[in-house]
């Protein structure tokens, strides 16, 4: 959500911030804006709309001379998207220049207070109160730092902040609290990024600010003040990734390419924690007594992260007998769960910085449970704060739905479940060995779930289907649990509405909404389950619906019986069936988009990180 560049250094600043930003387009935006520090001060440019508007607007950056500047690209929280309220934010006193992503959740407080002061603002956004309160506090004591610390601690929220004075020419201050930010150090220039694809092509050599950090930096040096002041040495990281997983590679859109990329990431992520025919999970303790204290394990996560915790409710609750709840994080916080010591409450997040999860993990901490995070970002907030982490190796994810996070997070699930229903002794040693199995072959039985036959097949669905305007998802058991994250991606990419409902419940209320060429797409992957889910496909068809249903290839005989259309997927364990049955409904929602003519990999509104709540 929103991108932040900032740079020193001996190259012009603006081309540099562009190219940044260009980096960080995934994370979602409505609009962009640069500040270039030269030789007469401030040069600003701003534009709502796409990178490429303000990228014409300045001549790719010809137009802004100078080696210092901040760039970002904003996701609006305060007031409409807008030239104006676009970022950087310069203060009333012209002096002071912000960028900024987060909420500052005491805007109006701070804003009454600097008005009273007799201090105009220009803008709706709650960033031109912290852009107004350092310039207020600047003006009076003419000390950048000081000013800088005295204004942040008066502001609440969350917020990640690159800062210029029109006063200190060549210094960059950085702080935050809550947003992710990152620096990274060059040779004769510096960075600051919101994430790692922005500054990669320039530095591998990065550190993780946390809470409360503040970098003040130039070309050459950087200080580290911690939030009391104190200077802090930050360890360096070395980024080991290549720009080129960040790249789109040939691929048309990078969800394509992300979908294409789950074989790979599925065995970065399982084949570690397999050794000799059992799971070993990165250290983590799970001890029989530990688990068997448990009165619930609670999964907490947001959008599709969420939806694997659905799965996990099921898959965990069968294998080990604990159980088990899926909750929103949004939810969670404010629900006063009943949670305690007694609790193992697992947070998963592909960012790892996303608002809502954090807060709900921090809710868990206090009240005493023990957190366990599933993330894919290394170092990110929700990662150093859970008790435990498991980290999922998918590598970078750029497009705005999630792919190839979801089916590693499941990967995740399937191994935890397995060392717990283990460790607890609820499993048979056939059964276990024979999800052990499973695991080894789901990266190669996913790449043929992509195989030219099924992709023929799903595009000439999305071709004949893409003008609905409707769409049902059902399923039963673990089907519907993926019908979930399959209409959420329809949903996501394609505009389309589309509803998730268990196959048993849909006559219990939304059959009414059932009419000639509504669109169902069937998950029928579980053999104990197939002929009482074909029944609800007759049920549909007696209505006119158009069925589109996804079975194991066994299967696909019968189905074609019932449905308009079928695809097969092979059979696999029961448990891991899940993420084959999810690959065809992703392609789904990719071609659907296509033909739709969406923007497949920045969906409107949509952000990657959602760092706001
Ligand atoms: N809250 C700020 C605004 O609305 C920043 C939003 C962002 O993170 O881009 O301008």
């Amino acid at each position: 959500m929103c991108g932040i560049v900032g740079y020193a250094g001996h190259h012009q600043a603006a081309p540099l911030l562009l190219d940044g930003l260009s980096k960080l387009e995934y994370r979602g935006y409505d609009s962009a804006g640069l500040c270039v520090q030269g030789e007469n001060g401030f040069q600003v440019a701003k534009a709502k709309g796409r990178l490429q508007v303000l990228r014409e607007q300045v001549h790719d950056g010809q137009d802004l001379i100078g080696t210092v500047g901040i760039g970002h690209t904003r996701w609006a929280t305060h007031g409409a998207p807008s030239d104006v309220n676009s970022h950087p934010q310069v203060s009333d006193s012209g002096r002071i220049a912000v960028v900024h992503n987060g909420i500052i959740e005491n805007d109006a407080a701070l804003r009454a207070d600097l008005l009273a002061k007799g201090v105009s603002f220009h803008s709706e956004t709650d960033t031109e109160a912290v852009a107004n309160l350092i310039g207020w506090y600047y003006e009076q004591c003419g000390d950048f730092v000081a000013s800088v610390r005295q204004a942040v601690k008066r502001i609440r929220g969350s917020y990640a902040l690159g800062i210029l004075c029109e006063d200190n020419p060549g210094t960059i201050i950085a702080v935050k609290q809550d947003s992710p930010l990152i620096f990274g150090f060059g040779k004769g220039e510096n960075f600051i990024a919101s994430d790692v694809p922005a500054i990669l092509k320039y530095t591998q050599t990065v550190a993780y600010l946390d809470d409360g950090d503040m970098a003040i930096f130039n070309n050459e040096y950087v200080t580290f003040l911690n939030a009391a002041g104190e200077p802090v040495a930050k360890q360096r990281e070395t980024i080991t990734w290549e720009l080129a997983a960040a790249e789109r590679g040939g691929y048309d859109h990078f969800m394509l390419k992300e979908i294409y990329e789950q074989p790979k990431a599925l065995r970065a992520t399982i084949s570690p924690r397999l050794m000799g025919g059992r799971v070993v999970l990165d250290g983590l303790e799970l001890s029989k007594e530990y688990l068997q204290s448990l009165k619930k394990i609670y999964l907490v996560a947001c959008g599709s992260a969420y939806y694997v915790s659905v799965v996990a409710k099921y898959t965990i609750e069968k294998a080990c007998r604990i159980p088990t709840e899926a909750m929103m994080a949004s939810e969670f916080r404010y629900c006063d769960p009943v949670v305690n010591e007694h609790n193992l409450v697992i947070i998963i997040s592909q960012s790892g910085e996303t608002a809502d999860t954090l807060a709900a993990l921090r809710e868990a901490k206090r009240r005493g449970a023990r957190t366990l995070a599933i993330v894919n970002v290394v170092g990110s907030a929700i990662a150093k704060t859970a008790d435990d982490v498991i980290y999922t190796w998918a590598g970078p994810e750029i497009a705005v739905a999630t792919t190839k996070a979801f089916t590693t997070q499941l990967a995740v699930v399937y191994l935890l479940t397995l060392a717990m229903a283990e460790a607890l002794g609820t499993m048979s040693q056939e059964d276990y060995t024979q999800v052990i199995q499973g695991l080894e072959k789901l990266p190669e039985q996913v790449e043929s779930v992509l195989c030219e036959e099924n992709v023929k097949k799903i595009d000439y669905v999305a071709k004949r289907y893409c003008d609905h305007h409707d769409a049902f998802y059902i399923g039963r058991n673990l089907d519907s649990a993926i019908c979930l994250e399959g209409s959420l991606k329809l949903k996501e990419v394609a505009y389309l509405h589309s509803e998730a409902y268990p196959a048993g419940e849909l006559k219990h209320g939304p059959i009414s909404l059932i009419e000639d060429g509504t669109l169902v797409v069937c998950l029928a992957t579980i053999r104990e389950l197939f002929e009482k889910t074909t029944s609800n496909i007759k049920e549909v068809k007696a209505r006119g619906a158009d069925v589109v249903c996804i079975t194991l290839e066994e299967l696909e005989g019968p189905a074609e019986q019932v449905a308009d259309s079928t695809i097969g997927i092979p059979a696999i364990h029961p448990m891991l069936q899940p993420t084959l049955a999810l690959i065809p409904l992703q392609l789904l929602a990719y071609d659907v988009a296509l033909n739709r003519g969406c923007d497949v990999d920045k969906p409107r509104n949509l952000a990657k990180s959602v760092t706001v709540e």
